[in-house]
């Protein structure tokens, strides 16, 4: 790890790696793309480091944390999706008033770019067993040439109103979406019935 750091000659790269890695664990490759996404879409959307972000990551592996450390887009703050497609993929936009359109930008890792990488390509492709301590540096100085972006419309969705019901069978409080009076959980039969 040491030696990947001192190859980031790039200082702005080593402080979002630095803080990256005690949040995810370790720097792994997925999360380094992450940062590279993230500052693509920063570029893109002309967003400065205090700008709301609101990001939909396409799967659960390594990419959402840098969202979430370094642009502050949480799950729980819900500047965070995840809509598992099982890609490396990322779309982000700023924030804009409720009800209208705002122009994001979908990013993601092209596998005809990390096909000119055949050790990165076969990390991306799962077709071999590669270390990240092998991939992070051609990832590195392979840089934002990986990836492919194309500009795109998104709704702002208004707020649906919160009401909180007591659910009829456990007797717990649950947020009711639709007038139901069970909870989610008791509907399922996945807790006490
Ligand atoms: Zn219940």
């Amino acid at each position: 790890m040491e030696e990947i750091l001192k190859k980031i000659a790039d200082p702005e790269m080593l402080s979002q790696v630095e803080k990256v890695v005690p949040f995810h664990g370790y720097l792994s490759t997925g999360a380094l793309v992450g940062i590279q996404m993230l500052n693509i879409a920063r570029r893109v959307l002309e967003a400065s480091e205090g700008d709301r972000l609101f990001v939909t990551c396409e799967t659960y592996n390594c990419l959402p944390d840098p969202f979430q450390v370094l642009a502050g887009a949480t799950i729980g703050n819900k500047g965070l999706k995840i809509m598992d497609h099982g890609k490396m993929a990322v779309t982000v936009s700023k924030r804009a008033p409720v009800g209208t359109k705002v122009t994001g930008v979908r990013i993601m890792l092209d596998p005809l770019k990390t096909a000119r990488y055949s050790r990165l390509h076969a990390w991306f492709m799962k077709t071999e067993k590669v270390p990240h301590s092998e991939v992070v540096p051609i990832l590195l100085s392979a840089g934002e040439s990986l990836y492919t972006w194309e500009i795109v419309d998104l709704d702002v969705p208004e707020k649906p109103r919160k009401e909180i019901a007591i659910c009829e069978c456990c007797k717990e409080s649950f947020i009711q979406k639709d007038g139901e009076t069970f909870c989610l959980s008791c509907m399922n039969g996945s807790t006490r019935s």
